[in-house]
This record gives structure tokens, C-alpha cells and sequence, in this order.
């Protein structure tokens, strides 16, 4: 009964319930000029309206300051792991990264191709996990930029604290968790998001860049592919993924009906509480493998003390309508991803279960 299932999965993930049924009654049905949402070209005034008014609001949301640019780019996060080099890099042959987890290896994997890879304070790889230190981080000046991931999908690790990188620009690969939690924008030079967790659907990634960065593209960047360039072309050079910006523009204004940032990292915190608690409320049935002020808000990982009793959880979850609980195949163990459309009912509903196969299989 979809009215009674929830979808936990890392992404494409569920949307909010309102943005859905805009979208049923606003993007299919055709207009006065013969076209609906899905058919208007890009270079029309009815496009330019959506796309200027999905940026009014997310500059609204985040509270934007003066001298950053937004930009709206076709494609997904891992197209900004080469991106971002061949952007910001400028005459420098270093930038800096932390290794967090999964998502930070793979942009210092796709990075090493770019430039040399200075490694940034990491994660100790110990068990509970932890996130990398926060306070000052001591760089080399040559460094052109130092990247992290705030938010570790895969892991379901979270950073508590940014680290202050002085002079060197912080880039963040803010992924799973822009918009979920009020956000400091101006101790960033760049951060970036695909759509499909919590800015509407695949095939958007929105980019954050400080103004003065985006003087060090390289000669060789693609046009399309260039910061610069779609900046002062206001992300329309080439054709944007129109109907991942409308749906874009219908989540921020259902963010911003709800309370906005804050209201979301308050109920973010609330929900991840209760799946926390039950967790570790659990005498050990189940285990959350990272430090507790390190566990991600959004994406909560945890295993059972019995492997073998994975696959048994996975199909009585999903037999209850708890669907796509399975952890990161690089990972294993479960995971329930609580970005802002699930609401408070499917974190009781998921804790609810987890009591309930507990008791009968513990
Ligand atoms: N970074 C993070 C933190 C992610 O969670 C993901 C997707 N799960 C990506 C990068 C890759 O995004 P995409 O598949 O849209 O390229």
C-alpha cells in the first residue's frame, strides 16, 4: 500500500509530499503557448522565470551572502570530482582533500588526475568512526582549495565541526546534506550537490561558488563545463536539465513554506534521534559503527550483531512497507537515509520495527 510505505533509500530519494502533487497538477498540463513545463524551450521567457525564481528562493534559504554565485549544471556530483580541479586549480599543481569515507576517496581518486593530492587531516579509519578533526587545519599556502565531504553518505558519518583552512579556499561536496541544516555559506569558496537527495530529482547539480574563483579556469575547460562561462551565460549556455530545476524550484518552496533551514535540521535531528535511540537502545542487537557526535543526521548506519540476520530483517522490513533499508555494497550492514521529505511517521514506523524484530529474533 504505497500510502503506508516508506522509501528510505540514499537517493533518488523520496520527495515531499506537496512538491509531488504541484508537480502532478503544474508540470504535465500544457499552457496558453500549446506547451506544458516538460516541453517549453530554455531560451523562453517562461523557462528563464522558473529558473530565476528557483535561485531567488535557494539564495532566500541559504541566505546567500553578497559576491556568490549560484549555478544550476546538468549532471550529477561525480562530474564535479574533475570539475572542480580544472576549475579552481588556476596555476597551482596542489589542492588539498580529506579522506572521510567512501564519497571523499572517490573525488581524491577522480582529483589525483588534476594535480598533486596534499592529504588534508583525515579520518583515523579506527573503529567508531570518526569524522576529521575540527579548529584549524595547518595547510600548505600552495594549495589552490581543500576539499571535503561534510556529510558521508555511504559511511553515515557527518562532520560536527567545519575545520578553518585559513587561506585556502574550502570546497565542499555537499551532496547529502545541502539544505538539510542551516548552512555557514561564507567559510566556503565552493560546495556543490547533486539534486536526487534533497533539491528534487537526478540530473541537477547545484553549485555555491565565491565570485573570485571563478577567474582560474583552465584555458582547456570546456565551455559548457566551465564555471565561469555558465556563470555569465546564468547556467544557460548550453541546454540546462529543465525539469530537474522546476522540480528544484517546487522543493525550496516547500522548504521555505516548512520553516525553512532551520525548521529542517530541527526535524533532521528529531528523526535521526529516534533511529539513534533505538539503535542503541537495542542491548546491542543492533550497532551503529561511528562515534555518536560523528553519526550523520541523514543517513543512518547501522549493522546487526548477527550478519546472518540481515537478510531476514531486509524482507520482514520490507513485508511491514519499510523499503531500501540495505547499506552501501562497499559497506554492508543497513541504512536509512532521513533527508527532509521523510517525515517524523517513517522514522517512528522504521524505530517501531526494529523493537518489534528485536524482541522476536534476539
Ligand atoms: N557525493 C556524495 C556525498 C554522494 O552521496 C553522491 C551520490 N550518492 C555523489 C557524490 C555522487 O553523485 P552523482 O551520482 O549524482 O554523481
Amino acid at each position: 500500500n504505497p500510502a503506508t510505505a516508506w522509501n528510505f533509500a540514499a537517493g533518488p530519494a523520496r520527495l515531499p509530499d506537496a512538491v509531488l502533487e504541484r508537480a502532478r497538477d503544474g508540470l504535465f498540463v500544457r499552457g496558453a503557448d500549446g506547451a506544458s513545463a516538460l516541453e517549453r524551450p530554455f531560451t523562453g521567457d517562461a523557462f528563464r522565470a522558473t529558473l530565476h525564481s528557483a535561485r531567488e528562493r535557494l539564495a532566500q534559504l541559504l541566505e546567500l551572502p553578497a559576491g556568490y554565485r549560484v549555478l544550476f549544471l546538468a549532471g550529477g556530483a561525480m562530474q564535479q570530482f574533475a570539475l572542480v580541479p580544472m576549475n579552481l586549480l588556476g596555476g597551482a599543481q596542489r589542492a588539498a582533500y580529506a579522506d572521510s569515507g567512501y564519497w571523499a576517496q572517490r573525488a581524491i581518486a577522480e582529483a589525483r588526475r588534476y594535480c598533486e593530492v596534499v592529504a588534508a587531516p583525515g579520518f583515523a579509519g579506527a573503529a567508531p568512526l570518526a569524522a576529521p578533526p575540527a579548529g584549524p587545519w595547518d595547510l600548505p599556502a600552495d594549495c589552490a582549495y581543500c576539499h571535503i565531504t561534510p556529510n558521508e553518505t555511504v559511511d553515515g558519518l557527518a562532520y560536527p565541526a567545519l575545520p578553518d583552512t585559513g587561506e585556502v579556499p574550502l570546497v565542499a561536496d555537499a551532496t547529502s546534506c545541502l539544505l538539510t541544516a542551516p548552512l555557514d555559506l561564507a567559510r566556503f569558496g565552493l560546495l556543490y550537490a547533486s539534486a536526487q537527495k534533497n533539491l528534487g530529482v537526478a540530473g541537477l547539480c547545484v553549485l555555491v561558488v565565491r565570485a573570485d574563483l571563478l577567474e582560474r579556469a583552465a584555458p582547456a575547460v570546456p565551455a559548457a563545463l566551465s564555471y565561469r562561462r555558465q556563470v555569465e551565460a546564468d547556467s544557460c549556455l548550453n541546454t540546462p536539465p529543465t525539469l530537474a530545476i522546476h522540480l528544484a524550484g517546487l522543493v525550496f518552496d516547500w522548504i521555505a513554506e516548512s520553516g525553512g533551514l532551520a525548521a529542517m535540521g530541527a526535524a533532521n535531528r528529531r528523526k535521526a534521534a529516534t533511529l539513534y535511540a533505538a539503535i542503541d537502545g537495542s542491548g546491542g542487537f543492533y550497532r551503529a559503527p561511528v562515534a555518536a557526535a560523528h553519526r550523520s543526521p541523514v543517513n543512518v548506519r547501522f549493522q546487526l550483531a548477527d550478519e546472518a540476520l540481515v537478510e531476514p530483517f531486509l524482507a520482514a522490513a520490507a513485508s511491514r512497507g519499510l523499503h531500501n533499508l540495505r547499506g552501501h555494497r562497499q559497506v554492508g550492514g543497513l541504512r536509512a537515509s532521513l533527508y527532509n521529505a521523510m517525515p517524523q511517521a517513517g522514522a517512528d514506523a522504521l524505530a517501531g520495527f526494529m523493537a518489534d524484530f528485536a524482541r522476536r529474533r534476539g
